[in-house]
Formats: structure tokens, C-alpha cells, sequence
């Protein structure tokens, strides 16, 4: 039974060493995807010679209960599905399951790219508890689209797949957009001007310096400040408050009762300082942080021992946790090794 059906679910809170909780929990349950989106999985990298993870070595959904019942031990109670393209993952919908009957859990959203979104699907991940989807759609015409995913992925293809969502009861659906220089910005309005009026919120992303491959530096960056003034020329918006602590999207408003954007400003006004974000990859590691080298391997200790050493383990990974990336960061990509996006989720 989970918290919201009424269980006396009591957390042993957790905190790191700049005094942040631990109440997400990312997990990605592939490192596939059937995209190439050239931010994330550029094809010069991910080409036909690209080693993906054999099946052996993904967590099994066990596994991830077991993770994910221990994080909510320690206060976790959002998780986020991500991937890779979660949905290539076979019968995702029971992990759903699973995770909803995790005492402590009340929220479980997925992000996808939603061509694989059929109506059936969707109506089978709303049965199984998931709550929120986030749908990741980078332009609203063909070409620049398929610039962005490398594989040709039509424009349709999402928005049948976020119908779908609409139609099998997801309420609010999310659509987000990474901006980069060059590639997407002239989208920015087009895009904005798809949204307005419809009941989902687009929400654009700086670009960002995840991972070696997409070759980033501040000048392909599109800052948050930039993206609201040329809407503004065309639509007139307001900041509105956030809905809660450590929301990483900033709020805008349409004047005209539109509806709302929002916008993530990773690069230009880090929110570090209330990051509570875990995320846990298809191997079983577990990164504190988005642009963290390596993360802290849990697959053999689910493999090898208890729930107890489980337990102490993530304890001990958390209450070390010094990471604030974001606001330290430099104006081009770091040239030490960090995780590929695709790897261990956005
Ligand atoms: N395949 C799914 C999708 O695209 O929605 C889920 C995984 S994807 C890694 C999660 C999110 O990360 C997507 O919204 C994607 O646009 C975003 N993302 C990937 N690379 C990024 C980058 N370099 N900067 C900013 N966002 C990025
Ligand atoms: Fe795939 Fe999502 Fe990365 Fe695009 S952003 S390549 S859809 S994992
Ligand atoms: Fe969190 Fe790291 Fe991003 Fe900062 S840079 S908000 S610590 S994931």
C-alpha cells in the first residue's frame, strides 16, 4: 500500500553534506533508444558498432524495487522513469505496478519520447498507477525534427503519441524542448504558439554539457532570459510563483489565460541548492549527480548482499554527497569524463 492510501509509512529523512534531502528518484531502465538526438546520442558515437548493455546486466525489476523501497526508506517519494527510451523497456508497466505498491511512493511520472506511445499503451501505463508523462518534442516541422533525432521521427508521430496520453486520461502532460543555438531556436515561437491554449505546458531546457558527445560550449546555449523575451514579443507573459521548493522549471504565465511555459535554467541560474535529485542507471549505479564521472555501483550489492548492506550503502552514498555542478560550472565542457545523458536519464 502506498502513503496516499493511507499508511503509516514514517521515512528515516537523510540529508547531504549542504543539508539537501533525498525525495527523487530517477531510474532508468535502458540505455537504448530509438532516437539519435544529436544533444544525447550523437550517431558518430552511437553508430551500428555501439556496444548497448546485454540484458545480463540491467537490474532486473526486482532489483529496482529493491532500490526503490530503500529510497523511500529515506524519504524518496517521487520517481521519474527514464532512460534511453523507457518504453522500449519490455513490460514496463509492471514495474508501474510495483513501484505504486512501495509504501511511500505517491508520485510516478515517466519521460519519453513518445513515438511508441500507441493508444493502448498509453491506457495500459495509466491502469498500472503511472500518474504524470513528460514528452520530450524538440520543433513542430518535420525538418528542423528531424535534424534534432537523426532518424527521421516524424512530428506527428509525438503529437499522436501525446493525443494518445490525452486520450487514455494523463491530465497534465508536459512537453518538453531543448534549445540549441543554431539547431532548434528559430522553433522557440512556433512552438510556443503550437502549446498556447491546449492544457500542456511546454517547458523549455537549456542546452546542456551531459556527458563527452555533444560537443558543447556556451555559444550554442540559448539562456532562459533570451527564450521569454522572444515570446514575449509575440505573446505577452508574466512570471508566475513556483508550485513548490526545489521546482526546477521557473513559471510564466499567458496574459491572454493561455495557459502556462516554463522554463529550465540549468546553465544560466543553477538550482543546485535544492537539487534532491538521485538518479539510479541501467546497471544498478547510482549518480548524485547529472555531471558526476562515475557513480557508486549498487548491482553487486543487491547481487551479493542483504537489504540491510543495501540500506547502509545508499546511506552512506547520500550523506556524502557534496555535488553543485551546475554552479561551478565553466563556459565550455569540462573535459573530464561525465555519464552520457542516455545512460542514467535526464
Ligand atoms: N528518451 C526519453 C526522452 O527523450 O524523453 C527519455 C530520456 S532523455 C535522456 C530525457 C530528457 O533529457 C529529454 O527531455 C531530453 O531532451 C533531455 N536531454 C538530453 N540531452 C540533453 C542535453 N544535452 N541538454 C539538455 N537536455 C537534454
Ligand atoms: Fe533518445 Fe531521449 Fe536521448 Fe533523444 S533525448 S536520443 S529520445 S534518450
Ligand atoms: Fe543537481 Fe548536479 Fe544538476 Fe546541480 S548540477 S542541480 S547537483 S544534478
Amino acid at each position: 500500500m502506498s502513503a496516499t492510501d493511507g499508511s503509516t509509512h514514517e521515512p528515516h529523512k537523510i540529508v547531504d553534506k549542504l543539508h539537501r534531502p533525498l525525495r527523487d528518484l530517477r531510474v532508468s531502465v535502458t540505455d537504448r533508444c530509438n532516437f539519435r538526438c544529436v544533444y544525447c546520442m550523437p550517431k558518430a558515437v552511437f553508430d551500428k558498432d555501439y556496444k548497448f548493455l546485454p540484458r545480463s546486466e540491467l537490474l532486473s525489476f526486482e532489483e529496482i524495487i529493491r532500490v526503490v523501497k530503500a529510497a523511500a526508506e529515506f524519504g524518496v517519494s517521487k520517481i521519474r522513469l527514464t532512460g534511453g527510451e523507457p518504453l522500449l523497456r519490455h513490460d514496463i508497466e509492471k514495474l508501474i505496478r510495483w513501484i505504486g505498491e512501495v509504501d511511500g511512493i505517491s508520485d510516478i511520472s515517466l519521460t519519453t519520447n513518445a513515438t511508441l506511445l500507441t493508444e493502448k499503451r498509453a491506457y495500459a501505463l495509466r491502469e498500472a498507477g503511472l500518474q504524470r508523462l513528460n514528452v520530450s518534442l524538440d520543433a513542430i516541422d518535420d525538418e528542423t525534427f528531424s535534424a534534432v533525432n537523426d532518424v527521421d521521427a516524424s512530428v506527428q508521430s509525438v503529437l499522436d503519441g501525446i493525443e494518445n496520453a490525452r486520450v487514455a486520461g494523463f491530465e497534465s502532460i508536459k512537453v518538453n524542448m531543448v534549445v540549441k543555438k543554431g539547431l532548434n531556436d528559430h522553433s522557440i515561437v512556433p512552438m510556443a504558439k503550437h502549446f498556447h491554449g491546449t492544457g500542456q505546458i511546454l517547458r523549455f531546457i537549456e542546452f546542456m554539457d551531459v556527458g563527452n558527445s555533444n560537443a558543447w560550449d556556451m555559444s550554442h546555449v540559448i539562456s532562459s532570459k533570451q527564450i521569454a523575451e522572444l515570446i514575449q514579443t509575440e505573446m505577452p507573459i508574466e512570471p508566475i510563483e513556483a508550485n513548490y521548493k526545489g521546482e526546477v522549471a521557473k513559471r510564466w504565465r499567458y496574459k491572454d489565460g493561455g495557459g502556462e511555459i516554463g522554463i529550465i535554467t540549468s546553465v544560466s541560474e543553477p538550482f543546485c541548492g535544492d537539487c534532491s535529485r538521485a538518479r539510479l542507471s541501467a546497471t544498478g549505479s547510482i549518480y548524485t549527480c547529472l555531471f558526476a564521472s562515475s557513480g557508486h555501483d549498487l548491482r553487486e550489492t543487491l547481487r551479493q548482499e542483504n537489504d540491510q548492506a543495501l540500506h547502509e550503502k545508499l546511506k552512506r552514498i547520500w550523506t556524502t554527497r557534496e555535488d553543485r555542478y551546475s554552479e561551478t560550472r565553466t563556459h565550455v565542457a569540462v573535459l573530464r569524463p561525465k555519464v552520457e545523458m542516455s545512460f542514467i536519464g535526464g
